[in-house]
């Protein structure tokens, strides 16, 4: 077996003075001020970066925020980031708008001491980044022989920051190793689920079944249970030639999910019941219906009282829980006790020994909502990677990083880590 190497697998000693690039995923919100509205990007690789300013190595962070095409963007500047990294750690930041080949980025970067942070501008910036072009990623992997690779929710993409330069790096005889945060995902979400303890729990929901069929057919061989709430969760009442009123269906999906429920047996488990409403809407007036009394003109909003019940006996019996996607409109208040009440049920499972693992935004901020978020075994911090990862499929972001050889399995099943 191998594993990915990570910076933990480093000497410290090995990192005094030494030049480093974090590429690290600062894709934060920002309000209309350019105020970052929640940090929790940059507060995950505080770990990483104190264990390198620890060690007084000299660390040049890379990031993207936004999507500004290739050219300057003032709304796009990650000045707030370096900022907020300024107050809430004291670090003086500079944030370095060169480019990476310049002669005026090369000396900026001859005056970092051991243990200074510095940030690069936002590499999107660039036209090379998303196309992974050779020469920015030779400029970029020049800059320094140790490349830690910290951007989880951008390792599903190959860029000239995200892969590229990582290959440089290591052509050039330096190393390129998985930070603390990338660890800890990978240790979640690749590794945990490899040999999951059980009964192994799979909660899916949200909009569409099309956007996590991979998901869906990869999880389904391995898991005991699938629980299927949300928009999903129509399409498949279809299936078994239920009324679904005018809630939301995906009409060329009812095959698909036909197919899955045959294959997946008694492993999957539909909801029994329906909170239901003309319109979907803040302030809907709602009636909870049985899974066939769906009136012609309901909308389907959130699973009802008797499926949270059903899914939360699930949950409470459940060794490991892997949750994406919300139960219903989450958003609204009116259709979000399903997903509250399940949130709340994986947090006291996970109180008990249940491993949890979240994935996916709409559901990361539902268990935020519901004021359980810390008390989950892990709520990743990647979107579509965190899918890709779930779905088996492998990260360039993570492939371009080394590996060890490993004695046992896979990282440490079950329960454990710094979550
Ligand atoms: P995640 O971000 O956790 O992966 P998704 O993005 O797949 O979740 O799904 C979240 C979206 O699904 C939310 O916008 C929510 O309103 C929507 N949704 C969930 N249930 C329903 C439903 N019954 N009808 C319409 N939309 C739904
Ligand atoms: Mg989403």
């Amino acid at each position: 077996m191998h594993r990915t190497r990570t910076l933990s697998d480093l000497d410290p000693a090995d990192l005094r003075g030494r030049r480093v690039l974090v590429r690290v995923d600062y894709n934060v919100p920002l309000d209309a001020e350019g105020r970052i509205t929640d940090p929790i990007r940059i507060q995950a690789t505080l770990p990483t970066l104190r264990l390198l300013v620890e060690a007084g190595a000299r660390v040049i962070l890379v990031s993207h925020l936004g999507r500004p095409d290739g050219q300057p963007d003032p709304k796009a500047s990650l000045a707030p980031v370096a900022s907020w990294l300024q107050e809430a750690m004291g670090w003086r930041v500079p944030l370095l708008s060169e480019s990476p080949g310049s002669s005026g980025l090369r000396s900026e970067l001859e005056a970092l001491e051991d243990g200074q942070v510095a940030l690069l501008e936002n590499i999107r910036f660039l036209p090379g980044e998303t196309r992974n072009d050779p020469e920015l990623a030779r400029e970029l992997g020049s800059l320094a022989d140790l490349f830690v690779g910290e951007a989880f929710g951008a390792a599903h993409r190959a860029h000239a920051s995200t892969v590229g330069a990582a290959e440089v790096i290591r052509r050039n005889g330096g190393s390129a190793v998985a930070g603390r945060l990338m660890e800890k995902e990978l240790r979640f979400l690749r590794d945990t689920l490899r040999a999951p303890a059980r009964p192994f729990v799979s909660i899916m929901g949200g909009a569409k079944i099309s956007g996590k069929i991979e998901l869906i057919e990869a999880i389904l061989p391995s898991v005991d249970r699938l629980l299927v709430g949300g928009a999903m969760a129509n399409t498949f009442f279809r299936a078994l030639g239920l009324d679904t009123g005018a809630s939301l269906v995906e009409e060329d999906r009812i095959d698909l999910a036909a197919d899955l429920l045959e294959r997946g047996g008694e492993k999957i488990l539909l909801p029994v019941d329906a909170v239901v409403a003309t319109a979907i809407a803040p302030d809907a007036v709602t009636r909870v219906v049985a899974r066939d009394e769906v009136g012609g003109e309901d909308r389907i909003g959130d699973i009802g009282p008797a499926t949270r019940d059903l899914f939360g006996q699930e949950i409470a019996a459940a060794g490991t829980v892997v949750w994406n996607g919300p139960m219903g409109v989450s958003e609204f208040t009116p259709f979000a006790s399903g997903t509250f009440e399940i949130a709340r049920a994986l947090a006291k499972a996970t109180g008990r020994g249940t491993v949890s693992v979240v994935g996916g935004g709409d559901s990361a901020a539902a268990a935020e909502a519901a004021g359980v978020a810390d008390q989950m075994t892990h709520i990743s911090t990647g979107g579509g990677a965190s899918l890709d990862l779930l779905a088996g499929k492998s990260l360039p972001g993570v492939e371009v990083l080394e590996t060890v050889e490993t004695s046992e399995g896979p990282g440490t099943p079950g329960q454990g880590g710094d979550a």
